[in-house]
């Protein structure tokens, strides 16, 4: 298989790297958070695959759920006018726990899609309103949204931007707000007041009736789980609304019950126009992203007849089965599996807090089942792991040879997104692999 693999199958170029040595680890089966590869050796997958299986693995209800739907109906089109009742029923179901006025749901194949989908929504909205020439977007330094081209733009890890001839000009970073290594210094109050003088900077910069549209992460992710201060997602979103920009809350891992409800934005008390998901919303067996939609943009979006009106879309756009497994997974979230999660992640978290008097830890940060631990050589001067070592690849396979999966960002920064599902054995597992790895990473 690893030959089959070096031959013919091109992985995802920016998680691969540094891989190439050893090959490709193949997984064979998994039940609840436990994953066996193809030797039969078990692992406890302390980051739910990427961010996504929150239900856990080897869910029969999801599985009868997809057959029963692949039986009745596996496709339908949601183009001219066509529909099928999961992907009607997901979304109603859907838009009674959005936030505020989210009512409408665009259904898309992902993350990437999603977000890319508001980009394209954004811009017509505005056209819509008598002003095209609000083009320019803003988001922020280390965020991630997708890998579509214009989507990668606007992520800002340089992996995704080298050779791809991105971002464009219409594609703006601000810092961001990273307590932890904030020029400003730690003060959560410090910091909401940097990214709110650097989000008035930009629009200035760019020119206040030019700048479409802002993006953030609740929670940056895939720049290292950088969890701002509470009151920063509410307070950019109120900045917003007095610029009069559009806000688009990415909440593509944060959705779903990974910082405890089913949306960040419910528990920080924010409306965004746009709210984008995945991940979890399928809990990663099949294929599904979602976007809503604030009342207000849809009702300009084609005069009032929405996004269905106007020309985009996919093949696969609310997919039934997909759909079907999106409705069974929302049942799991509210029958004990977001409650569990919030019990899990806070093991999690007080586990990795006690982690803090190693000399290897500089931080310890996150919320609910979305966790990270940032490794410095130097505690005090919070000096970095060398990056070009590939201290990080390391750290991985040591964890992999203890049992355990857990993402190592290049910089250092161990992530943990584990499923939802996750007993207390579990949680020890991951926090005694992790330790065991932290002793070996210092020998
Ligand atoms: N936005 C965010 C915040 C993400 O974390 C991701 C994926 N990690 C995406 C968008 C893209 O999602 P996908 O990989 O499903 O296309």
């Amino acid at each position: 298989l690893i030959e089959l693999d070096r031959a013919h199958l091109i992985h995802p170029v920016a998680s691969y790297r540094g891989h190439e040595q050893q090959g490709v680890r193949v997984l064979a089966s998994a039940r609840g958070a436990t994953v066996t590869d193809a030797s039969g050796r078990q692992l406890v997958d302390g980051f739910a695959g990427l961010w996504c299986v929150n239900a856990g693995y080897g869910h029969d209800s999801i599985v009868e759920a997809a057959a029963r739907q692949m039986r009745e109906l596996p496709y339908a089109t949601a183009y001219f006018g066509l529909g099928s009742e999961p992907a009607i029923r997901l979304a109603s179901e859907l838009a009674e726990r959005a936030p505020g006025d989210l009512d409408h749901v665009y259904f898309t194949l992902g993350g990437s899609d999603a977000v890319d989908s508001t980009i394209r929504f954004v811009r017509y909205y505005w056209t819509a309103r008598g002003e095209p020439r609000r083009d320019q977007f803003i988001s922020i330094e280390m965020g991630y949204h997708g890998s579509s081209t214009v989507g990668a733009g606007l992520t800002a890890l340089p992996a995704f931007h080298a050779g791809f001839g991105i971002p464009f000009d219409w594609q703006h970073k601000i810092p961001s707000p990273y307590p932890y290594r904030n020029p400003v210094g730690e003060d959560p109050q410090a910091v909401i007041a940097a990214s709110l003088a650097a989000l008035r900077a930009k629009v200035e910069e760019i020119g206040p009736e030019r700048v479409a549209a802002f993006y953030a992460e609740p929670i940056q992710g895939s720049g290292g789980v950088i969890v701002p201060p509470r009151g920063w997602l509410k307070a950019m979103g109120d900045l917003c609304r007095e610029l009069g920009i559009l806000f688009i809350a990415d909440e593509v891992i944060t959705g779903f019950g990974r910082t405890g409800p089913l949306f960040a934005c419910s528990e920080e008390g924010v409306v965004p126009d746009f709210i984008t998901t995945a991940k979890g919303l399928t809990s990663g067996y099949v294929p599904m992203g979602a976007v809503f939609m604030a009342d207000h943009v849809y009702q300009t979006i084609a005069d009032g007849a929405g996004p269905s009106a106007v020309g985009h879309g996919y093949t696969y756009s609310a997919h039934p089965v997909s759909a079907a497994v999106g409705l069974e997974v929302l049942k799991l979230y509210e029958n004990g599996l977001l409650e569990n999660g919030r019990k899990a992640g806070a093991r999690l978290m007080a586990g990795l807090e006690a982690l803090k008097d190693h000399p290897l830890v500089g931080e310890v940060r996150g919320r609910g089942m979305l966790a990270a631990v940032e490794l410095v050589v130097d505690k005090k001067n919070k000096t970095p792991l060398p990056a070009e070592a590939q201290a990080a690849r390391r750290i991985f396979d040591r964890a992999w040879e203890n049992g355990l999966v857990i993402r190592a960002f290049a910089n250092g920064v161990l992530g943990y997104a584990p499923p939802l599902c996750c007993t207390d054995a579990d949680i020890d597992a991951i926090l005694e692999r992790t330790a065991v790895t932290l002793d070996q990473t210092l020998e």
